[in-house]
C-alpha cells in the first residue's frame, strides 16, 4: 500500500524505505490534474493522520499549514503547477490533526507531460521541529549565559560551641523564608534543608575549615522558595581564639542557580540540536548473513570514504563486513565485535560509538552505529540493517562547549573580577557580587548597590568619560571597556578596568546591563611612573641636546678654521690631535642629534593604522639605497606578510634602524637581511634576521639601553642610540622587542605588536 503512494509508478527501493525509517524523511506526490495528494507513512505520522483514513484532497492537505503559511504554500504549489519550477519550504509551521504544532521542511519537483504541462509534483517531507525549537532554545540560553550573574547574596554565622547557625534575612529569603530579622537554627535543621547527596559534603567541608583551616568554598543544592531546588555557592572562614581554636565560622552564600541552569540548558539544547541535525549525516547499511555481504547507501559511503563497488541494484554499493570491521580503530574493534555478538546471540540492542579510519583522508572519524537484526524461525540471524551517523562534529562541539563553559566559570570566579548587574536600566538599583564589594574594601552591608552609589565612588574626573561610554554603548552598541578610578574604603582611589554588555529589547532599547570590574591599579600606577620617568628623561635630553649643540658647533667651526689657517704650521702630533678633535666633535654632534630624536619621539601623537609591510620596506630600502649598494646587501621580504598595526612613520624608522644594523654588523659575508611577519589572533610578530657577526646572548637585553655599544667604534661607527630608539617605538605601540644571537651566527630581532581593541584611556590628572 505504501508503494503506490510514495513514487507513483515505481515501488520504493529498500534503501528508500530504510532512509524513511532511519532518517525520518517522508515522501509525497500531488496529482495536479486531479488535485489529489499521495502521502508516505512518515508524512501521515507527521500530520497525526491514520493512513487508513486515506489521503486528503489537495486543499485539505494545504490546510494543515498554519494560517500564516498556508497561502504561501498554496501560491508555491500553483506556481510550480503552472511553471514546472521546483519549490522549497523551510521551517514551515503545521498544526497536526491532533492539534500538535510542528515545523517541517518540504521540497518538491515537477514532472511534466509531452506538452510541458505539470502533471505531478513530488518531493520529500521532514519533521524539523526539534531542530527549529532547539535552535531557538540555544539562542535563548546563550543570551542567558551572557547575562547571567550571581543574583542574591546571603550571610551566615556558625557558632561552634552551640552548634547553631545565625541566618541573615537575605539568606532566609534565598531559602524561601521571608523574615526581617536574622534567625538562629540548629546545624541539624540547617543541614536538613540541603538535599541528601550534598549534605555530607557541606558538613565535611565545614569540619575541615574548623579543624585544619581547609578553605571552605563549596557549590551545593538547597531547597529554595516554593520547594524548588536551587544551587548555592557558599564560602566561609573561621574566627579563632589565641590558641587557634575555631569559635565561629562566618560565611556568605550566593544563589548561582541561574548560572547552573544556563549551562545545563545550553548543554541540553546542544545535544537536542545535534540529534535533530543528524538527518544530513546519517547513512544506512544492510548486511546479509551469514555471507557478510554488505550493502551501503551513498551517504554512508561518503562518511567512511570506503572504496566500495556499485551493486546491480541502483543506488546501492557492495562491501564486505570484514573489510568494514578492519577499518575500525584498533582500540574500538573488540568492543564492536562483542556488541554485534551480543546483539545476534543475546538480542541486546545494538548501538555503538567508535572511530573509523576514513579511507580517503586516513583520519579517524567519530561515528555512531545502530542496527537491528532479523532472525529466521530457527533463531538464526539472516540479516542486519541499520544507520551510521557521523558524530565528529558533535564530539568537537561538545568539547568546545565544555571549554567555553570553563572559561565562563573562570571569568565569573576569577578573584580579581567583581560583577555588577544593572537589572533594569530605567531604575537605579543594581546587584553587586561579593567580589565587587571586597575589591573596594567594603562589606556588603556598607553600601546599597545602585547607580548613585557607583557614581559617588567614581573619581570626579572619571565621571564624564565613563557615563559617555555607557551612552555610546546604549546608542550604538559600541563596546564598553573603560578605565576609571573608584574610591576604596581605606586605600583612596584605585584604578579599575570596567567592561560591560547591555541587553536590548526588540526596539533596540537597552533593558539591562551586566559588567565586571577588574583591579588594574598596580599596572596603571607603574605605567604612570614610567611615563613620568620618561618625560623627565625627555626633558633632560631635550635641554641637554639643545644646549650642547651650540658649544659643539663652535668646537667644530673653530677646529675647521684651525686646520685651514694653521694646518701647515702644525707638526705631526699637532695634525694627529687636530684630527682627533674634529672626529670627536663630529661624533658628539651625531649623538646629540640622535638623543634629540630619541627625546622628541614621546611627543609625537601615535597614528596607528594597519600598514602594508611591503610599502614600508620599499621606503626603507630606498632610504638605505646607498649603504645597500656599497655593501651589496640582499634584503628579503618573505611573501604574504600581514598588515602591521603601527604608526607608519615610526615603523619605517624602526625597520630602517634594524636593517641598517644588520648590514653594518657584518664581517666578511655579503649581508643578507630577511624581514618577515606573521599574525596571530592578538598580535603581529615581525622578525629581522641577518647573517652578520652576532653578539654574546648575555648582552641581548643590554643592547637596547641608551648609549650601549658592544663593538668598538674603530670597527663599527655608531651612537649607541639606534636600538634604544627601536625599543621606544615598540613600547609606544604597547609591544615588545627582543633579540637572539650567538657570536658569529648572525642576529634575529623579534618584535611583537598587539592588535588592540580600543580602550577608553584615562591617565592620572
Ligand atoms: P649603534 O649606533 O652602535 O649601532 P645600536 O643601539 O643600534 O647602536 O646598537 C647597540 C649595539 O648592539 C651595537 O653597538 C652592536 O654592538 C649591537 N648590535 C646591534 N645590532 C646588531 C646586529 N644586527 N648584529 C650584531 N650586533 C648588533
Amino acid at each position: 500500500m505504501a508503494e503506490g503512494r510514495v513514487t507513483g509508478e515505481h515501488g520504493p527501493s529498500d534503501i528508500l524505505r530504510l532512509t524513511e525509517r532511519f532518517g525520518r524523511i517522508g515522501f509525497w506526490r500531488v496529482d495536479v490534474p486531479n488535485e489529489v495528494v499521495y502521502w508516505s507513512d512518515e508524512v501521515f505520522r507527521i500530520h497525526d493522520v491514520d493512513p487508513e483514513d486515506g489521503e486528503p484532497a489537495l486543499a485539505d492537505a494545504i490546510n494543515f499549514y498554519a494560517p500564516e503559511v498556508a497561502p504561501v504554500v498554496q501560491a508555491a504549489v500553483a506556481a510550480s503547477a503552472s511553471t514546472g519550477e521546483p519549490f522549497e519550504l523551510e521551517d514551515a509551521r503545521i498544526i497536526s490533526a491532533t492539534g500538535v504544532e510542528r515545523y517541517v521542511y518540504s521540497k518538491g519537483e515537477c514532472r511534466t507531460d509531452d506538452d510541458g504541462n505539470t502533471v505531478e509534483i513530488y518531493g520529500i517531507f521532514q519533521d524539523v521541529t526539534e531542530q527549529v525549537l532547539s535552535q531557538r532554545n540555544m539562542a535563548i540560553s546563550k543570551a542567558r549565559l551572557e547575562l547571567v550573574v550571581q543574583a542574591g547574596l546571603g550571610v551566615w554565622e556558625y557558632d561552634v560551641a552551640t552548634r547553631t547557625i545565625l541566618v541573615s534575612p537575605e539568606l532566609s529569603k534565598i531559602l524561601g523564608r521571608e523574615t526581617d530579622t536574622p534567625i538562629s537554627v540548629s546545624l541539624d535543621d540547617f543541614l536538613g534543608g540541603i538535599p541528601e547527596p550534598d549534605r555530607i559534603g557541606v558538613l565535611e567541608a565545614l569540619a575541615a575549615q574548623i579543624d585544619d583551616d581547609t578553605p571552605y568554598l563549596i557549590e551545593h543544592r538547597a531547597i529554595g522558595a516554593g520547594g524548588k531546588t536551587i544551587w548555592l555557592r557558599s564560602r566561609g572562614i573561621a574566627e579563632r581564639d589565641s590558641q587557634g581554636k575555631a569559635i565561629r565560622v562566618a560565611g556568605s552564600v550566593e544563589d548561582i542557580t541561574p548560572i547552573r541552569e544556563a549551562t545545563d540548558a545550553a548543554l541540553e539544547a546542544n545535544s537536542r540540536f545535534n540529534l535533530a541535525v543528524t538527518g544530513a549525516s546519517v547513512g544506512v547499511w544492510e548486511v546479509a548473513l551469514p555471507s557478510g555481504d554488505m550493502y551501503v547507501s551513498d551517504r554512508l559511503k561518503k562518511i567512511v570514504g570506503a572504496p566500495v563497488l556499485p551493486s546491480t541494484q541502483e543506488g546501492r554499493f557492495v562491501w564486505k563486513l570484514e573489510t568494514f570491521l578492519s577499518n575500525i580503530h584498533p582500540a574500538d574493534q573488540a568492543a564492536m565485535r562483542k556488541a554485534i555478538d551480543r546483539h545476534l546471540k543475546g538480542r541486546v540492542p545494538f548501538k555503538q560509538e567508535y572511530r573509523f579510519k576514513h579511507t580517503a583522508t586516513q583520519q579517524y572519524v567519530h561515528v555512531l552505529i545502530r542496527g537491528q537484526a532479523e532472525w529466521d524461525d530457527k533463531g538464526e540471524p539472516i540479516r542486519m540493517a541499520g544507520s551510521l551517523e557521523d558524530i565528529s562534529q558533535r564530539v568537537a562541539h561538545l568539547e568546545a562547549l565544555r571549554q567555553s563553559e570553563q572559561r565562563f566559570k573562570l571569568a565569573a570566579e576569577g578573584a580579581s573580577v567583581g560583577i555588577w548587574d544593572w537589572l533594569d536600566v530605567n531604575r537605579s538599583e543594581e546587584y553587586w557580587s561579593p567580589n565587587f564589594y571586597s575589591l573596594l574594601g567594603y562589606d556588603y552591608r556598607d553600601l546599597t548597590p545602585s547607580i548613585e552609589t557607583f557614581q559617588s565612588l567614581l573619581h570626579p574626573d572619571d565621571v564624564e568619560h565613563t557615563f559617555a561610554a555607557v551612552t555610546a554603548h546604549f546608542e550604538s552598541d559600541k563596546p564598553f571597556k573603560v578605565e576609571y578610578r573608584l574610591r576604596h574604603k581605606t586605600e583612596g582611589y584605585r584604578w579599575f578596568l570596567g567592561t560591560a554588555q547591555a541587553a536590548f529589547d526588540a526596539d533596540g532599547k537597552p533593558t539591562r546591563m551586566v559588567g565586571s570590574i577588574q583591579d588594574i591599579h598596580e599596572r596603571k600606577t607603574a605605567e604612570d611612573k614610567l611615563r613620568k620617568a620618561n618625560s623627565d628623561l625627555d626633558q633632560f635630553a631635550s635641554v641637554a641636546s639643545h644646549d650642547l649643540q651650540e658649544p659643539l658647533r663652535k668646537v667644530a667651526q673653530f677646529s675647521a678654521l684651525l686646520e685651514r689657517d694653521y694646518g701647515d704650521r702644525l707638526d705631526g702630533d699637532g695634525v694627529l690631535y687636530l684630527g682627533f678633535l674634529m672626529d670627536g666633535a663630529q661624533r658628539m654632534s651625531r649623538m646629540v642629534k640622535d638623543l634629540l630624536t630619541y627625546s622628541r619621539m614621546g611627543d609625537a601623537a601615535l597614528n596607528v593604522n594597519p600598514v602594508a609591510l611591503e610599502n614600508i620596506m620599499a621606503e626603507v630600502i630606498d632610504d638605505l639605497s646607498e649603504v645597500i649598494r656599497e655593501s651589496g646587501a640582499e634584503i628579503i621580504l618573505t611573501p604574504n606578510a600581514p598588515d602591521i598595526p603601527a604608526d607608519p612613520e615610526l615603523l619605517r624608522r624602526l625597520l630602517q634602524n634594524l636593517v641598517a644594523n644588520g648590514i653594518k654588523y657584518n664581517g666578511s659575508d655579503t649581508p643578507r637581511i630577511t624581514v618577515s611577519a606573521v599574525q596571530s589572533t592578538s598580535a603581529v610578530h615581525i622578525t629581522v634576521q641577518d647573517n652578520g657577526i652576532g653578539f654574546d646572548p648575555k648582552q641581548a637585553d643590554r643592547i637596547f639601553e641608551i648609549f650601549r655599544r658592544l663593538h668598538r667604534r674603530e670597527e663599527y661607527s655608531g651612537s649607541g642610540l639606534g636600538l634604544a630608539i627601536c625599543k621606544r617605538i615598540v613600547e609606544m605601540h604597547d609591544g615588545k622587542i627582543w633579540a637572539e644571537s650567538e657570536p658569529g651566527q648572525g642576529a634575529v630581532f623579534h618584535i611583537n605588536l598587539p592588535i588592540r581593541e580600543p580602550v577608553v584611556q584615562a591617565s592620572v590628572a
